[in-house]
């Protein structure tokens, strides 16, 4: 198992009456990259400043690589020396980008190597920039020198809090590989705090979701985007609908729903309790005007709204369920507003909590 470089107890952070953040434990694991997401306000930055011990914590302990952390400024200056943090807004100095990137080495009192210079600012991109003065680059040019500022420290963890926000997306996407092949290469222990999820597919080994300040899952992206924890967590996640139903009948791994007055069935296990919710994306749901007659709910069509090369359609079934579809599809189904129509739930996408 790998080994733990910051784990989290009992964690309470508290301002004023609001409850910023409350979580029991999260482990950051030697070598991984970990995204944490969620909305806005969900305690995602608060979090990342008390692993990087930016912030003391009212309640609870950072275990930083097995002993837990003190606060005395000593200790805190040691162990912010192993650490790299990256915030929103690159935090640049009015000096050259060069000058910049080295500066993090002459805080911690050690001789920047020009080599060492060259090489990060080669790996960001921006060697041709080493000489501009930082307070003129990009949005994306700051990012890259901030990054390399980081990376020159060779960190034992980095903690980086939205890195590409507010960038335009060729921009982001650059930025986004460029950094997923350094952090591959270095294999440096980072934490990424998002709000974007595509980002956090792309990078992370390990997701971990913020809802209201709580932790509400930690997995390997894959399992998260396909089974959300709660129900809060699957619409952040992209699984617009979440259909509150009644289980009426289980067997043979098929299961009948009561949802608004109508039955679907649909494979699968279901939870223990009578009452659920039946999740799934836009994308996994299809709308024909022939009636089938399983897995299919019924309903007539509400808006059909182009979106570029998709179309969504919002089928009134006595809740509105929302499908999502490639506009050749949808032209092939010769969709209108107040047809009479067929809604089939893609079983093998549908998640039930
Ligand atoms: P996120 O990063 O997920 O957007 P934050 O960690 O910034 O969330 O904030 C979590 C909650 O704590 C929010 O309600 C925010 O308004 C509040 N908060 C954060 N920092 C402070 C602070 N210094 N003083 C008062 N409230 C704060």
């Amino acid at each position: 198992m790998a080994a733990t470089e910051i784990s989290i107890r009992n964690l309470q952070v508290q301002y004023g009456h609001i409850k910023a953040v409350h979580i029991a434990a999260l482990d950051l694991l030697s070598q991984e990259i970990l995204a944490i997401v969620g909305p806005n306000g969900a305690g995602k930055s608060t979090l990342l400043r008390v692993m990087g011990l930016l912030e003391k914590p009212a309640e609870g302990t950072v275990i930083f690589q097995g002993q837990p952390a003190t606060y005395d400024p000593r200790s805190l200056l040691l162990l912010h020396r192993r650490m790299a943090m990256v915030f929103q807004e690159p935090l640049l100095l009015k000096m050259t980008v060069a000058e910049n990137i080295a500066i993090g080495l002459k805080f911690r009192r050690l001789t920047p190597q020009a080599t060492q210079i060259k090489h990060w600012l080669d790996r960001f991109g921006i060697a041709h920039l080493h000489n501009r003065p930082a307070r003129l680059l990009s949005g994306g040019e700051a990012r890259r020198a901030s990054l390399a500022r980081a990376f020159i420290l060779n960190p034992e963890i980095l903690l980086l809090d939205e890195p590409f926000s507010a960038l335009d997306a060729p921009t982001q996407n650059g930025l986004m590989v460029d950094l997923k092949t350094i952090l591959a290469e270095t294999r440096t222990t980072t934490v990424f705090v998002t709000h974007n999820l595509n980002e956090a597919r792309m990078l992370a080994d390990r997701m971990a979701v913020m809802m209201a300040g709580q932790m509400v899952q930690v997995d390997h992206p894959d399992e998260v985007f396909s089974h959300p924890a709660t129900v809060e967590a699957a619409r952040f996640l992209g699984m617009e609908n979440c259909l509150l139903g009644h289980v009426l009948e289980k067997n043979n791994g098929q299961i009948t729903i009561k949802i608004a007055r109508q039955k679907i069935i649909l494979k699968g296990t279901p939870p223990h309790n009578k009452q659920i919710y039946v999740c799934i994306r836009p994308e996994n749901i299809r709308v024909a005007k022939k009636r089938t007659l399983t897995s299919t709910l019924s309903g007539r069509v509400n808006t059909c709204v182009k979106l570029g090369q998709m179309v969504r359609v919002v089928v009134d079934c006595g809740i509105p369920v929302v499908a999502q579809m490639p506009k050749e599809m949808f032209d092939q189904a010769d969709l209108h507003a107040g047809d009479e129509v067929s809604v089939l739930f893609l079983s093998q996408a549908t998640h039930l909590i």
